[in-house]
């Protein structure tokens, strides 16, 4: 079966990326038709000051299914984000972050395997916010004082929206993702002992999903607590379900376990789609360099594999992908044991390695 992809090749390292990737995807011998769609701020001019025109997105929605590269999102006005505009428009609600060991990468910790699961459009991020100063907050901080608590009256204010929708639909995915992975414990993050009424409601809805799904176990932890013991003992935790803030910080805390923003995938789903991309930007000094690490990218790939149900062309990509790690030589200078290291190869040599690994059939 031919899969149609749409491949978003991004800007920055996005481009080299997305070509190592495509070469190594096509290399497990799975059919691809990709749909190739530019998105950011190199198409801005061509299409009215649009970094994702209706034509990307209707692309996604077609084929369900899309690889991206990172996008630069410039500092200052006059730019929406494309990245927070595609996870709005396509509602993926769902952050999959898996964070694991592999042999060979220097990191302070072996035998890490953490799913980081977070719940991408509540929270602090709804981008519900009154400026310090405004009307707006000065009668909402009337009106909260008038409710019995207290705000001072030049305070700045976000709000952290989360529903029972929003938390129920999250925690039947994230069992339904242990579930379809072999994962054993479900965990649900939270600070319900200080915010009753968001993360209370966070924990109880957990709960009540969590005794609709008793074949895997279910914990739960508060969130300060968790980070002291995920730096301790991260290899007690399995699948981490948080909500859209502890979630941003926690997935990168759990990458720095594993070696660092080169080794770490990510995917995005929906109701309609899945959008898999890698968790670090587009690094733009290193642009059009052959210098930056594709692994993560091509880590998403494998789990863009699995999505799609080749399972054996997932588990054969990231076996060459972990050999290649173990082996040590054909890696990018992050992943040497200086920066400056002359033996760091480039982008598309990192491609050449596993395809060759993948063309021997010698992933062992
Ligand atoms: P970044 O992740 O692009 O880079 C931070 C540093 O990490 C880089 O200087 C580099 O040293 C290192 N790094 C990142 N990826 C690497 C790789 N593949 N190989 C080797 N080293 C790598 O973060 P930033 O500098 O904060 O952001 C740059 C741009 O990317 C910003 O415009 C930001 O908005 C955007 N961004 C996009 C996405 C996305 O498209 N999903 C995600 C994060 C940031």
């Amino acid at each position: 079966m031919t899969h149609r992809v749409t491949l978003i090749p991004g800007d920055g390292i996005g481009p080299e990326l997305s070509a190592a990737t495509r070469r190594v995807l096509e290399a497990t011998g799975v059919e691809f038709d990709w749909d190739v769609q530019r998105a950011g701020s190199d198409v801005m001019d061509e299409h009215a000051g649009n970094p994702l025109p209706d034509h990307v997105l209707a692309s996604i929605k077609d084929n369900r299914v899309a690889l991206k590269g990172p996008i630069t999102t410039p500092v200052g006005g006059g730019f929406r984000s494309v990245n927070v505009a595609l996870r709005k428009t396509l509602d993926l609600y769902g952050q999959v972050r898996p964070c694991k060991s592999y042999a060979g990468v220097r990191s302070r910790y072996d035998g890490v395997d953490l799913i980081i699961v977070r719940e991408a459009t509540e929270d602090l991020y709804a981008g519900i916010e009154y400026e310090e100063g405004s009307d707006d907050a000065r009668s909402l901080a009337e009106w909260i004082a008038a409710h019995g608590a207290s705000v001072r009256a030049d305070a700045g204010i976000s709000i952290k929206p989360i529903s029972v929708t929003g938390t129920r639909r999250i925690f039947e995915f994230a069992f339904d993702y242990a579930r379809r992975n072999g994962r054993r414990k479900v965990t649900a993050v939270h600070k319900a002992n200080i915010m009753k009424f968001s993360d209370g409601l966070w924990l109880r809805v957990a709960r009540e999903v969590a005794e609709q799904n008793t074949d895997l176990e279910f914990d739960d932890r508060i969130v300060d607590n968790l980070c002291m013991q995920l730096v301790q003992r991260p290899e007690e935790y399995d699948v981490l379900v948080l909500p859209n803030l502890y979630g941003d910080i926690v997935s990168d805390l759990a990458a720095g376990l594993v070696g660092g923003l080169g080794l770490a995938p990510g995917a995005n789903f929906g109701s309609q789609a899945a959008v898999f991309e890698p968790t670090h930007g587009s690094a733009p000094k290193y642009a059009g360099q052959n210098k930056a690490n594709p692994m993560a990218m091509m880590l998403s790939g494998v789990l863009m594999l699995r999505h799609l149900d080749e399972i054996a062309a997932a588990d054969r990509l990231e076996r060459a992908i972990a050999d290649v790690i173990a082996e040590g030589e054909s890696v990018t200078y992050d992943m040497k044991p200086t920066r400056d290291d002359p033996s760091a190869v480039g982008t598309s040599q990192v491609g050449d390695a596993i395809v060759a690994k993948l063309e021997a059939g010698g992933a062992s």
